[in-house]
């Protein structure tokens, strides 16, 4: 019966009450019941774990269905260590718990983030050159590569040293933020000095800092290795 004509007869059903009308016996399709009883569907059950920036070793039962991960639980048979300790189990975080929902997420990255524009370039050098004279190629026209880092911005500073107390204070000229506060400290050590950095700021458009955001750690590595070198040029490796 359609569900259309299931809701019609809704009225003139056969019920029957037990428990004192707690409870009711009601003559109605329940096939809709059968999407649940597919979700936990598997035809085979194997061992496996997770690697989630964690130690991995957790056991996990993994239910799969036509090579589809469908549901997971936590292993149930560690051996117990000694007398008198109690086991591990059940051993897993919640992490692990939903993988199987992290696995097929339409937001999960597959595949390393790349400018659209980068990526036709290469395909369209990759066609005749290989990848390294490819990679040569889109770099040095200068037309391509103008396209690809087109966020690329400059910001003015002022920086002065201050040896007395010591440290260097970046001051804030122009340029993308609205405000920009940076120090480097300088601590003399035995083989050599401790470098202090401080760094503050925000970016006057949000989604410029938002972008921004999440490149920190790499801007950050850029801004210490340009550093390092014009320390080595100045002062040598050993200075
Ligand atoms: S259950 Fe949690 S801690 Fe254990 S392996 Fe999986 S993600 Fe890591």
């Amino acid at each position: 019966m359609s569900h259309f004509l299931e809701r019609l007869t809704y009225l003139s059903r056969r019920r029957e009450s037990f428990a004192d009308g707690h409870g009711e016996l009601r003559d109605e399709d329940r096939l809709w019941e059968e999407g649940y009883r597919q979700r936990w569907q598997h035809d085979k059950i194997v061992r496996s774990t997770h690697g989630v920036n964690c130690t991995g070793s957790c056991s996990w039962k993994i239910y799969v269905k036509s090579g589809v991960v469908t549901w997971e639980t936590q292993q149930t048979d560690y051996p117990r260590t000694r007398p008198g300790m109690p086991n591990h189990e059940p051993r897993g975080c919640s992490r692990g718990a939903s993988y199987s929902w992290y696995l097929y997420s339409a937001s999960r990255i597959k595949y390393p983030m790349v400018r659209g524009r980068l990526v036709k370039a290469w395909r369209e050098a990759r066609k005749t050159l290989p990848p390294v004279e490819a990679r040569a190629a889109i770099t040095a026209d200068a037309r391509t590569a103008k396209g690809y880092k087109a966020i690329r911005g400059t910001f003015t500073t002022q920086v002065m040293m201050k040896p007395d107390e010591p440290i260097i204070d970046v001051k804030y000229i122009d340029g993308p933020f609205k405000y920009l506060s940076n120090i480097w400290g300088f601590e003399p050590a035995s083989d050599g000095c401790f470098v202090r950095f401080f760094i503050d700021y925000e970016f006057k458009s949000r989604i410029l800092g938002a972008m921004m955001g999440t490149m920190f750690d790499r801007a950050f590595r850029m801004f210490s290795e340009a550093f390092e070198k014009r320390a080595d040029v100045i002062y040598g490796k050993d200075g």
